[in-house]
């Protein structure tokens, strides 16, 4: 039976990266897949899955209108082997797509494994991740690891100057900003007692 997936883990744990294998399997096998990555910058012509390690390969472009539903059940008509939906920052998602993401899997019976955050900067949940964490039938967790080694499970944003910052939008598009995963000590202390010298520290260790 075809199922939701959510894929969630802290940033730089390498769920675009997961993605792109997920997809180079299904075409391996001569199958078809669709790709969504959201269209949250628009200076980019053309919405792209790319993964850290310089892998890259192009998507459907998504927004809060999109009706995945009906765009997957069109595709199909033309995609005779689609197999898999897959979707590269999930967290974008709002609570009506992701409800259609479970109709795909209920009604056409096409697997869909949606990738993406749990969490903002500010410890709270994304719309797309808090419907997802209900509604997926199967959780994965992708492990990354704060600099002290324990597993990372949160994010910080850091500005240029190297400080930690609580405060501002959850989407920041074109920003200068950084993001630590972290876990849950070093998230609070962050936010609380670190000094702007010392996140600076972090952060130049993390891009050795
Ligand atoms: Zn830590």
């Amino acid at each position: 039976m075809a199922k939701l997936y959510f894929y969630y883990s802290a940033m730089n744990a390498g769920k675009s990266t997961t993605l792109l294998q997920s997809s180079y399997n299904y075409c391996e096998r001569g199958m078809d897949v669709l790709l969504f990555s959201p269209c949250i910058d628009t200076r980019l012509t053309k919405p792209y899955v790319h993964s850290r390690i310089g892998l890259k390969e192009e998507a459907v472009g998504f927004d809060d209108d999109l009706d995945f539903f009906t765009y997957v059940k069109e595709q199909e008509k033309k995609l005779t082997k689609l197999r898999c939906v897959l979707i590269d920052e999930a967290h974008f998602l709002k609570k009506e797509q992701v409800k259609q993401l479970t109709q795909i899997t209920t009604e056409i019976q096409i697997p869909v494994l949606c990738y993406g955050l749990r969490s903002d900067f500010k410890g709270e949940p994304f719309e797309g991740s808090k419907y997802l964490l209900i509604w997926a039938e199967e959780l994965v967790e992708i492990k990354t690891i704060c600099h002290c080694g324990r597993k990372a499970t949160m994010n910080l944003r850091i500005d240029p100057a190297g400080n930690s910052v609580e405060e501002g939008s959850q989407i920041q598009i074109g920003g200068n900003e950084s993001y630590l995963s972290t876990c849950m000590v070093h998230f609070r202390e962050s936010n609380k007692k670190f000094s702007k010298g010392e996140i600076t520290q972090v952060y130049a260790e993390l891009n050795q």
